[in-house]
């Protein structure tokens, strides 16, 4: 299977030296592209900036902003057979960057935020067998907000995972997750390692690609 997943969150410009970001490490999706490599799938990784190195046999491809992510999915989407996305990407970025330093002798700005495109929702299925995956990482409603999502997002596959507890989720190296599939199933699993859990889904991932 030819397996692209999306790492790591994006960074939305404020000026040259500042920017909007979230708190994740990247963990969960590396920890998928290993997964896949292990596996024995052709794996393209699409990372924003984090501080890991790069899976083993993966092919990777680095971007900042959700603007780039969604230019590189889209530019590697029509080769896939798969795409799971784990990046956390910003929901938000400023309306313009400035050019130059905001300088605090000249106040405090004040940031109008717009809304970054949806990568997830935008994809088109290059073809009949395409599994689309994606993560919603909760803090709350997290089942409710899943299932939501996997309808709005028509995926084949939602991974909710609670992010409102400090030892497992961001930055973190165990996860909870829940796996809802389109159809009605779920599969809630057990506390584990992020790797131990991308295997999970990989597996899953290739059961509905054998499948579809
Ligand atoms: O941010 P949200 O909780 O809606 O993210 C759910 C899924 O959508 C994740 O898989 C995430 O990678 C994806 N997403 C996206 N483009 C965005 C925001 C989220 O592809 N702008």
């Amino acid at each position: 299977m030819k397996l692209l997943v999306t790492a790591g969150p994006t960074r939305e410009p404020i000026d040259p030296v500042r920017y909007l970001s979230n708190r994740s490490s990247g963990k969960m999706g590396y920890a998928i592209a290993q997964a896949g490599v292990d596996d024995g799938h052709e794996v393209t990784l699409i990372s924003g900036p984090v501080c890991l190195a790069p899976p083993d046999g993966a092919r990777v491809v680095r971007v900042t902003t959700a603007d780039e992510m969604f230019d590189a999915v889209h530019a590697e989407v029509p080769a896939a057979d798969a795409l799971v996305m784990c990046a956390a990407v910003a929901d938000f970025k400023p309306a313009h960057a400035a050019p130059r330093k905001l300088k605090k002798t000249d106040g405090v700005p004040e940031l109008l935020l717009v809304r970054t495109r949806d990568i997830l929702g935008s994809i088109v299925r290059p073809k009949k067998k395409f599994i689309l995956a994606g993560f919603a990482a909760e803090t709350h409603d997290v089942a409710a907000c899943a299932l939501r999502k996997l309808d709005v997002k028509q995926c084949d596959l939602m991974v909710a995972n609670d992010v409102s507890g400090s030892s497992t989720g961001f930055e973190t190296d165990e996860n909870i997750v829940t796996l809802y599939f389109r159809g009605g199933a779920a599969r809630k699993l057990p506390r584990a390692g992020k790797l131990e859990i991308g295997r999970e889904i990989v597996r899953a991932v290739a059961r509905l690609s054998e499948n579809c």
